[in-house]
């Protein structure tokens, strides 16, 4: 099956594991001698080990006496009661060979393949304790919170017993505890938590004291590909509300919903006529079709029509079903699609008002649609065409007008131009929401809320929102509340996150389809270790059915005789909605079941763990108890191993793999199979026209499947070219969220300096430095009055005063410096003052040096929240915008990309010079009641003393 991949990676691969196997005979080769010491001796390892790598002694050449150290370890917990998630369980595990296998690879920064049940939970534990022992942190991501918290209890006990310190987080734990968790030596929790926790470290905490992380070492990422590869499209985001309104859904959705119904009409009437046509002229037959009269002709091409105006219209779906029309579509399209037939594609396309293509997610206004939409929908000529600023500007400064009549022109274009920005997006967001997004498909409605529903398990996701306004468009088109806008405070992506750490490793049962993507994108190697005992599984072709119908009923009668056996089942669905429709008719056979939409992992994993027992039949999408696995019963072994039935295949063969893998765990028997129908999302939307084409000439009687071996390859290149087409995606994704990265590292990195240098006040002297000097920058003294009017400009930002004669006297060379002693001259005035007041008032604990540093701190460490949050919206638009732009034959991403470095250019530019500003209009003000109070206890004659200060940095103006 993977014969190509095989013969590129294979020797690599086999030349990797001579090498690590080498070290495994070190390895135990040290363990021998180990179990000849005590307790105490082989825990003072730890502190030993430790002490050569201060030496200087490095990690590597640690490794085989520190996994050693591990696995005799374990062999001294054998026998040992241990409490994991409340049960109590008994240590029986001794790493084995191919456990130091995969535990040397993910050292040195691999991702380890290893299959279910192999034991990845205890293979991680090796490279933790090495990692940990240079006292940096170390860190390791389970799928979900109960996983964080059952391999922590389990496997920590190892490094609890070596005297190293291990936690894990939780979502409920307030910041505190997570203090406490991440100072352990190792810590285990989810990619959210990791990922929140460091957002907020570096956009909330306003004092060095909140923030939790200690740093990015070493971490592993368990089951790593649902990690960088299915999750990649959703980052992480800090939001709240949006100091603005810019939404206009209210005015826009009725004339949507008119243009998008009149398409829908259109459409239909479409579909009805050649729908007649076919049956009156009697070409429902491949014979009659053959002949291909010009009326018949006629009627196909309307029908291909309606597949590009409304992609999923019943009447077209029903007719697709017949192959021989299906075949004649199918050739349609590829007529069309090339680029001789280009104008007549165009001339076709006239007669729709928008044409959709659901297969890129994608749609485009036709022009007779954008002339409905301005003529009767009442919408606006300009909402599909931007303005071109830069040719806007230009007419202006030729224009025959004065300076500030010009600056006047310019300052309403921009706003004309936002306002349409904004009306153009909520537009494209309300179009999107009704073409592409179906209600009960991608979201459903529950408590008068859009629930939106994840695609890889098919589940609800309860507060999860849609962004860039895309959520909100769709409660306007169900007539729901639209919920305020939000805004962006933080947000990063947890590819970026784990790009982070210093080390980056991996284990997952399914990574080597995606190998190159690892390896390009992140700098990852894939291995495959062997299994500990030969998997005896084995895995059938598919079995593929014309209908969906005929699918299921043949699924059924199997299961039913599988059941018979007493033979386990797992059935896995795509989403939950074909779960419970299986589980209907499960119950209708009378067939006892488990289903699993539990919504708790807790509970998830105990079903899961449960499907091995003999006769039981579990129904579960395909992503859903990922880290548990599956123990059979002696009895199921013996009826002959758990039976993987797949209800579909997946855009991904490696889901397909996850699914498979789940049988034939450590050598037990066991059998796998798919079953597929060509109504399937796949072949509907991605098989060859050859497929169609095999279809036409095998076309098997009701109820039986179509068996030819060349349906599965083609089933597996469709398989591969969504691959493609989704990684591709993702690298897009990834690229123009280096962008973003890049400007994160620095402003972040900035911000850590604020809350940790010692002397705020030197940072503070340092930024004015920064603003003057970028105020200089676009200062040029040509003549006598841009000079003077230079001086005008630099009173009007700081409270100093430059006298006439003293400026007159400098020259250019000389002025900055001159400007920059007279400003930090006020600004240590304006510091001693404030000292002063402090001092005046309340006499606090503190110093006042040391109250004015924290009040400085705060100032600036605010500012820069602020405006990054602004600039994070700023670049959000100029994200959805840059496609719109595109005219000629520019790139988008290029685009982006420039445009992002002028705004963060701008952004820093104004950071300066608004901290700058600031730093001399802040005032201390004191609360009305401390004074009162400190006037209370002089009268009393006593000293008043205060604990925290109660000054607030107030800015004026
Ligand atoms: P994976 O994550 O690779 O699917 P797990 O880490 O969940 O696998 O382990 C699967 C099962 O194998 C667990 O029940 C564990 O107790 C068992 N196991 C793992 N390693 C060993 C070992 N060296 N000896 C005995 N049992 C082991
Ligand atoms: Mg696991």
């Amino acid at each position: 099956m993977f014969g190509l991949l095989k013969r590129v990676f294979g020797t690599a691969q086999d030349r990797k594991l001579r090498k690590y196997r080498k070290i495994v005979d070190q390895i135990n080769a040290f363990e021998a001698t180990y179990q000849r010491l005590s307790d105490q001796e082989l825990r003072a390892k730890t502190a030993e080990f430790k002490k050569r790598i201060q030496e200087g002694e490095s990690l590597d050449d640690l490794l085989p006496e520190a996994y050693a150290v591990v696995k005799n370890a374990c062999r001294r917990l054998v026998g040992r009661e241990i409490r994991v998630s409340g049960y109590h369980q008994k240590w029986d595990m001794v790493p084995y060979d191919v456990q130091l296998l995969g535990a040397i690879a993910m050292h040195f920064c691999s991702i380890a393949e290893m299959q279910t049940g192999e034991g990845k939970t205890l293979t991680a534990s090796m490279p933790l304790y090495l990692n940990a022992l240079s006292g940096q942190p170390v860190h390791l991501v389970t799928v979900n919170d109960y996983l964080a918290q059952r391999d922590c209890e389990w496997i920590g006990v190892i490094f609890l017993f070596l005297d190293l310190s291990v936690g894990y987080l939780r979502s409920d734990m307030l910041s505190q505890k997570r203090q406490e968790i991440y100072a352990k030596d190792i810590v285990y929790g989810t990619a959210s938590e990791f990922g929140f926790d460091y957002l907020r470290d570096n956009s909330m905490a306003t004092h060095q004291k909140e923030q939790v992380q200690r740093g990015h070492y070493f971490v592993i990422v368990d089951e790593i590909d649902s990690i960088l590869i299915d999750e990649a499209r959703t980052p992480l985001i800090i939001s709240g509300p949006a100091a603005k309104r810019t939404q206009m859904y209210d005015g826009l959705k009725k004339g949507v919903d008119h243009l998008v119904r009149k398409q829908q009409e259109l459409c239909q009437s479409l579909a009805q006529n050649a729908h007649k046509t076919l049956e009156e002229e009697d070409a429902m037959t491949s014979a009659a079709l053959r002949k291909k009269r010009a009326t018949v002709k006629e009627a196909l091409r309307t029908l291909w029509l309606v597949g590009k105006g409304t992609p999923r219209n019943s009447l077209l779906k029903s007719l697709r079903e017949n192959p021989d029309i299906r075949a004649e579509l199918e050739a349609l399209e590829t007529y069309y699609c090339s680029e001789q037939n280009k104008e007549e594609k165009e001339k076709a396309f006239k007669e729709l008002y928008i044409i959709v293509d659901e297969r890129a997610s994608e749609y485009e206004l036709t022009d007779k649609g954008i002339d409905v939409w301005t003529e009767q929908e009442k919408g606006s000529p300009h909402d599909f065409v931007m303005l071109d600023l830069g040719f806007e500007y230009a007419e202006i400064d030729d224009a025959d007008l004065s300076e500030s009549e010009k600056m006047e022109k310019k300052r309403a274009l921009q706003k004309e131009d936002t306002q349409r920005k904004a009306r153009a997006h909520s537009l494209r967001q309300l179009f999107r929401a009704h073409l592409l997004l179906e209600k009960d498909v991608d979201y459903i409605i529950q408590e008068e809320k859009v629930v939106i529903i994840d695609e890889n398990t098919g589940r609800p996701q309860p507060g999860r929102r849609y962004s860039d306004g895309l959520h909100q468009a769709i409660e306007a088109k169900e007539g729901l509340q639209v919920q305020g806008e939000t805004q962006n405070y933080a947000t990063i992506t947890l590819q970026n996150y784990f790009r982070m750490y210093e080390k980056l490793a991996g284990m997952t049962g399914t990574a080597i389809t995606e190998a190159i993507e690892f390896k390009e994108l992140y700098e990852l190697e894939v291995l495959q270790i062997p299994t500990h005992k030969p998997c005896i599984r084995k895995d059938f072709d598919d079995e593929i059915y014309m209908t969906e119908r005929e699918k299921y009923t043949a699924m059924l009668e199997e299961i039913k005789s599988i059941h018979e056996r007493g033979q386990p089942i797992l059935i896995g669905t795509e989403s939950v909605d074909v779960s419970e429709r299986f589980s209907q008719l499960l119950k209708k056979m009378g067939l006892r079941h488990t289903v699993l939409n539990a919504k708790n992992h807790a509970k998830e994993a105990e079903i899961i763990a449960g499907a091995g027992v003999e006769g039981a039949i579990t129904l579960a999408t395909k992503m859903a108890g990922r880290g548990t696995d599956i123990k059979l019963t002696p009895e199921a072994k013996k009826a002959g191993g758990l039976a993987i039935l797949g209800a579909t295949r997946d855009e991904s063969r490696r889901a397909d793999r996850q699914m498979r893998g789940r049988s034939g765990r450590l050598g037990d028997p066991g059998f796998s199979k798919f079953y597929l129908s060509f109504e399937d999302r796949l072949p509907r939307l991605f098989a060859s026209p050859r497929m169609t084409a095999i279809l036409q000439r095998f076309r098997p009687p009701e109820g039986e499947p179509i068996s030819a071996k060349v349906l599965n390859k083609s089933i597996e290149t469709a398989q591969k070219r969504v691959e493609q087409r989704n990684y591709a995606a993702r690298k897009r994704t990834l690229e123009y969220d280096d962008v973003m990265n890049k400007q994160r590292q620095e402003i972040y990195a900035f911000r850590q300096e604020t809350l940790t240098v010692e002397d705020s006040l030197d940072l503070a002297a340092d930024l004015l430095h920064k603003a003057i000097s970028t105020l200089f920058a676009e200062f040029s003294e040509e003549s006598p009055e841009a000079k003077e009017s230079f001086r005008a400009t630099l009173m009007s930002h700081y409270p100093v005063h430059f006298s006439e004669d003293a400026w007159k006297e400098q020259d250019s060379s000389s002025l900055e410096e001159y400007v920059y002693t007279k400003v930090l001259e006020e600004w240590e005035r304006k510091c001693s003052m404030e000292e002063g007041e402090i001092l005046n008032f309340l006499n606090p604990e503190k110093s006042p040096n040391q109250v004015l540093r924290e009040v400085v701190r705060n100032l600036i460490v605010r500012k820069i929240d602020t405006l990054w949050q602004e600039h994070l919206t700023a670049v959000d638009h100029l994200r959805a915008d840059v496609h719109l732009r595109v005219v000629g034959q520019k790139d988008p991403l290029m685009e982006f990309k420039q445009e992002a470095f002028f705004l963060f250019a701008s952004f820093s530019n104004q950071l300066y010079q608004e901290i700058a500003r600031d730093l001399f209009r802040f005032a201390m003000i004191i609360p009305q009641e401390k004074v009162l109070e400190k006037l209370r206890k002089e009268a009393k004659g006593k000293k008043a003393r205060s604990k925290d200060s109660p000054l607030i940095p107030f800015p004026q103006g």
